[in-house]
């Protein structure tokens, strides 16, 4: 076995966890990323377009004596365990069409080109001998979805706890749980993020505030709801969990004239009047929210005919639970060192993530679409959309929040929507 001041092949190393005999080779290619490998699993020039290609993405076929890459033919897949996969990729020779396997799996079933002899490496290196193969095949594959977890688990490991059902979970409590942590965060006008990249974005796209009846869905504390009375609004607040509390016990201290009601978003035509509101707002909630279309069906109810629905969302693409970050070197805090990584855009299924709070929050998220689809179905026309970036001057200031980061991507989305009801979109 090499020892430790020789660098070792990544994956001989990742295959060694499976295969407890496997070879383990020096790496003597790409010895200073976090993937160093030998030569046996690097790259091999194709025939046909002469480029260099990673081994897991080209085939040899012994009867032509001919490598082909992938990206000259069109490869099919096919899936079966082996190693630590659950599918390889077939590869038809381009001079004789027959298909090859790629080379992983062509040394798994040992038929690569240097173990049947057809080519003698340049470099002295073990080679898999296939006689592994049928024990292999009996043994539990720990790695299914390999590809994501051997990322995840080279920084910070993070995995968001999917559920198939809502059974035993209910967001008014998560956030009842949450609320004593919360308030005394919001009560000041939020953390960073809001502060500086959500709410000023929200307030700019409700435009005026004076003299304009609003209502503020899932107002929380009553962050939102402070502000926009003081500009000279008539407020409305609703929310369903434990954090009104906060927000009526500071409005019976400030009396800035908001109405609070404990009330779920998803029952607000039962409480209000048919277009009897010019604005309402939404801030950090829809993401949150179960039913979100019904809720998006009765603002649009409430509101009057060109009056204006404003709300903010953690970014379905960039965000939690669709997102997730990892820092290689681990622990790194400079943030060229974080990578971050589309998960499963398309993966609805309820979330619980877990913000640092002492309760986990409940979180459904769904693709930008079917927000979209649900305001023009509902009347309600997109004017403005808004994903906040970084400024230079945010940057200077809290470089490890902005800097390459908030300067890259955005966190957040926020949609100004106005309520036409004869509006042609075709
Ligand atoms: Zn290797
Ligand atoms: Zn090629
Ligand atoms: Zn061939």
């Amino acid at each position: 076995m090499p020892s430790s001041e020789y660098t070792t092949c990544f994956y001989c190393s990742e295959y060694s966890k499976i295969a407890q005999d496997y070879p383990v080779n020096y790496a003597t290619k790409d010895e200073k990323s976090f993937t160093p490998r030998c030569f046996l699993h690097w790259e091999y020039k194709c025939s046909k377009c002469g480029k260099d290609r990673h081994f897991n993405g080209i085939s040899w076929c012994s009867t032509c004596k001919k490598f082909t890459c992938l990206f000259c033919v069109n490869e099919q897949m096919q899936k079966e365990e082996f190693l630590i996969y659950d599918y390889y990729y077939k590869i038809p020779c381009h001079e004789c069409g027959s298909f090859n396997p790629a080379l992983d799996y062509a040394e798994y079933e040992g038929t690569h080109p240097f173990q049947i002899g057809d080519i003698k490496p340049e470099e002295d290196i073990m080679i898999w001998m296939p006689t592994y193969k049928d024990q292999i095949k009996t043994q539990e594959f720990p790695h299914k979805a390999w590809g994501l977890k051997r990322i995840l688990s080279l920084g910070k490991y993070v995995e968001f706890k999917r559920l198939d059902s809502l059974e035993g979970y209910d967001p008014k409590t998560t956030w009842d749980a949450i609320a004593p942590t919360w308030a005394p965060i919001f009560s000041e006008g939020g953390d960073y993020h809001h502060k500086y990249k959500i709410l000023p974005e929200v307030y700019r796209l409700l435009d005026t505030l004076e003299d304009k009846m609003i209502l503020d869905v899932a107002c929380g504390e009553g962050n939102v709801a402070r502000h926009l009375a003081k500009h000279g609004s008539n407020v409305v607040g609703i929310d369903i969990s434990k954090l009104i509390d906060f927000a009526i016990k500071r409005e019976n201290k400030e009396n800035l004239g908001i109405q609070y009601l404990k009330l779920s978003a998803e029952n607000l035509a039962t409480k209000f009047e048919k277009a009897s509101f010019d604005k309402v707002v939404c801030n950090m909630a829809l993401m949150d929210i179960e039913k979100y279309d019904s809720v998006i069906e009765q603002i649009s109810y409430v509101l009057k005919e060109d009056g204006i629905f404003v709300f903010s969302i953690t970014h379905p693409a960039f965000a939690w639970p669709t997102c997730t970050s990892f820092r290689v070197p681990r622990g790194s805090q400079r943030n060229e060192d974080k990578l971050r990584m589309v998960l499963n855009y398309f993966d609805e299924r309820p979330t619980l993530l877990d913000y640092g709070h002492e309760t986990l929050s409940l979180q459904f998220p769904r693709p930008i679409s079917s927000y979209i689809n649900e305001l023009v179905k509902n009347n309600l026309i997109l004017q403005e959309m808004s994903e906040p970036k970084a400024s230079e001057e945010l940057v200077k200031k809290f470089p490890r929040n902005a800097y390459r980061d908030d300067d890259i991507f955005p966190d957040f989305l926020i949609i100004r929507t106005i309520k036409k009801l004869n509006y042609k979109l075709f």
